[in-house]
């Protein structure tokens, strides 16, 4: 029981915010004002805890999320830092799946951008609670009421302001608390720490007053008995307030707004404060369900209990230099213990769990026992990716998986040197378990070494890394859209195989159909060979070698959506054996997808272009010629947004291009949508 009273008092977070809305700043204040940094770190001058890889310090974005625990009064508060670019939607999705309710960071200038609509509605999708902090109040352009208004036309949320600023832009001085109807003023001389509390200054009292009225109406109208003591002119309670509007927080019917600058540190304790305040414990949480593992149509779930059976999900992997390969999981039920033997039953391994540390942003700390609500990370584990979920042996659940973007660009690379190949290849592996949306390959034809990503930039990330983190220079080739094969008809197709390999006979002989499958299906396999002597060995030799044959297709691309129907085999009891099936299957399939008129796709991405009127002709003009689709345009504010479809391999070079067609006023956001059967038939 003492127990989970303690898990009340966890908070996981994350902070979701447009790329330079000030997320590792505020981040960094946070672990200031919390005790854990004696010094604040700057992103400006590349030392900032949270960052700590090395491109994202020159860069100053943030790629990679890392997860952070902090205290803050007696809460233990989780930091799931969340990335702000688009092409890493993977990872934002992966930290959404984990993390308990969030911080929307926004600009006070720039307010919501496209990017931050993508991931507002991906936090809607896994129904994360949310306050917004609208940061750099300090900045010229700086206006906290039409952000407020901003999330209202361009999020459709509720925003209710809970403080409103003292001044704007080099006015600004502090905030005033709607709650408690007080001034707060951050001590310049000791970086914030200090807290002045006073009362609201005569020129704010109309603007607090007004500001005040709309908050307590909105809270008041959700509970009957606070309506009738508003009603009846009674003052209501901080507490009253509080206990209500979390309540509607947690319902995600309202998102409360904090507003300060970071940079100046101002506004930051009240942030946290909200955090406690407002944002969800992992006991009050909507988890998602789970699945069970030997029928996949079952579903099954745990409660945030710690008799519960242990369950956790592993939602990064990375690969520290000092501990190798690093497991990084959010626990939702039971305990995890050292030394514990967990199930991962996606991969159907076992792992042992020989050390559990804690995050504390660049330290970590060694612990023994963990449990729900905790974010542990693991060393050692062998077959666990991102994305897997870890559970007791005795009673195994699959959590979904999340879904992650097709890896839909790819370009040639190789080591500068000829030594450094080899270390290439194992870095690229070691990457790709990180990264579920980075693929490594060997193109067969040219003997090329391929990489694939989400977007360009995924890619130049990628490489940038293998040079500085790794010590491996490379050369790129041009970026290239990663098409894919299918075939359009059905085909009836036989194929023998007889050789002696190392001194033993290896005999097989197929028929089988080939088909297309429906698009998004993948490769589909169906043995209708009722044989007995097809011993298990021999059936996964017949499924492997179909799976294997169709790997590349007759252009030299991936297959997907094709169907395979094994329908006789002629089995030789002396002769046939399961390395004959798996290469006689192979060469049919192969064989058979020549045959069945394959046709190649292409990556068709999603697109919103937000433009003033004026340009929205030549875009429109633009996209046409690109052969992209319009498929409407709406209003936004006074911004029209132009929502269609395009082929990728169009759209390269497009962010030169629309800021010369719109001069730099339209911006764009893409996403992968589907595969199309393409144009062009030759490959380049
Ligand atoms: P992130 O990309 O969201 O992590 O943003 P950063 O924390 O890296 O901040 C981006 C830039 O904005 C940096 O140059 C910061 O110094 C600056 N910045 C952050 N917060 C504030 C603020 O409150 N006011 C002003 N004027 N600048 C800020
Ligand atoms: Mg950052």
């Amino acid at each position: 029981m003492a127990r989970q009273k303690d898990i009340a008092k966890i908070r996981n977070i994350g902070i979701m915010a447009h790329i330079d809305a000030g997320k590792t700043t505020t981040t960094e204040r946070i672990l200031f004002y919390s005790g854990y940094l004696h010094k604040i770190g700057e992103v400006d001058d590349g030392t900032a805890f949270m960052d700590s890889m090395d491109q994202e310090r020159e860069r100053g974005i943030t790629i990679m999320s890392a997860a952070t625990t902090t205290m803050w009064k007696d809460y233990q508060v989780n930091i799931i830092d969340t990335p702000g670019h688009v092409d890493f939607t993977a990872e934002v999705q992966r930290s959404l799946r984990v993390l308990d309710g969030a911080i929307a960071l926004f600009c006070a200038v720039g307010g919501v951008e496209p990017q931050s609509e993508t991931v507002w509605h991906q936090a809607d999708e896994y129904k994360v609670p949310r306050i917004a902090h609208v940061n750099k109040m300090d900045r010229s352009g700086a206006d906290f009421y039409r952000v407020l208004d901003m999330m209202r036309e361009r999020l459709g949320a509720n925003p209710l302001a809970i403080q409103i600023p003292i001044g704007a832009e080099d006015t600004y001085e502090g905030i005033i608390d709607l709650i408690e109807m007080k001034a707060i003023y951050f001590s310049q001389e000791d970086s914030g720490l200090t807290m002045e509390y006073e009362d609201i200054p005569e020129s704010y009292l109309i603007k607090a007053e007004e500001y005040r009225s709309i908050m307590v109406e909105a809270i008041a109208e959700r509970d009957d008995d606070l309506l009738g003591k508003y009603l009846d002119g009674e003052e209501l309670s901080s507490e009253e307030l509080k206990k209500v509007l979390r309540a509607a927080v947690l319902s995600r019917d309202v998102v409360p707004v904090t507003c300060g600058t970071s940079l100046k540190n101002s506004g930051v304790q009240p942030l946290m404060d909200a955090v406690i305040d407002y944002l969800p414990s992992p006991l009050e949480v909507v988890y998602q369900d789970g699945y069970d593992v030997d029928n996949i149509e079952k579903i099954i779930s745990r409660k945030p209990d710690e008799n519960e059976p242990f369950s956790a999900l592993a939602f990064k992997v990375l690969t520290d230099p000092y501990m190798g390969k690093v497991t990084f999981a959010r626990i939702y039920s039971g305990k995890l213990d050292l030394g514990q033997s967990v199930q991962n039953p996606g991969a159907d391994k076992k792992e042992k769990v020989l050390k559990i540390f804690k995050m504390m942003s660049n330290r970590r700390e060694e612990i023994k026992e963990a449990s729900i609500g905790d974010i542990v990370a693991i060393p050692g584990l062998r077959f666990t990716k991102t994305g897997d979920t870890l559970c007791d042996i005795k009673h195994p659940i699959l959590y979904e998986k999340i879904r992650f973007a097709e890896p839909v660009i790819k370009q040639s690379i190789e080591a500068k040197t000829l030594a450094d190949q080899e270390k290439l290849i194992s870095v690229l592996e070691k990457l790709s378990d990180e990264d579920p949306t980075f693929k490594y390959e060997n193109d067969e034809d040219s003997g090329q070494l391929l990489i694939a990503g989400v977007g360009e930039l995924h890619l130049e990330i990628i490489a940038d890394r293998l040079n500085r983190e790794f010590k491996v220079p490379t050369r790129l080739g041009k970026p290239q859209v990663a098409y894919r094969e299918t075939v359009s008809s059905k085909v009836i197709h036989d194929a023998e195989f007889d050789r002696e390999i190392a001194g033993k006979r290896q005999y097989g002989s197929v028929t089988v159909e080939l088909y297309p499958e429906e698009r998004g299906n993948g490769i589909c396999f169906k043995n209708e060979v009722e044989l007995k002597a097809l011993d298990k060995e021999m059936q996964d030799a017949l499924q492997n070698g179909a799976i294997l044959g169709l790997q590349v297709g007759p252009q030299g691309y991936t297959m997907i959506d094709v169907g395979v129907r094994l329908i006789s085999v002629k089995h030789d009891l002396e002769a046939s054996t399961a390395m004959g099936y798996k290469i006689a299957i192979s060469n049919a399939v192969r064989e058979a997808a020549q045959k069945a008129d394959p046709i190649l796709l292409e990556p068709v991405f999603s697109l919103e272009v937000v433009s003033p009127e004026d340009y929205v002709g030549d875009i429109i003009a633009d996209l046409n010629s690109r052969r992209g689709r319009v498929e409407g345009i709406s209003q936004r504010g006074n911004m029209q947004v132009i929502h269609g479809v395009a082929p990728l391999s169009e759209m390269f070079g497009y962010v030169t291009k629309l800021r010369s067609v719109s001069q730099g006023r339209a911006i764009y956001t893409m996403v992968f949508s589907h595969y199309e059967p393409a144009l062009k038939k030759e490959k380049f």
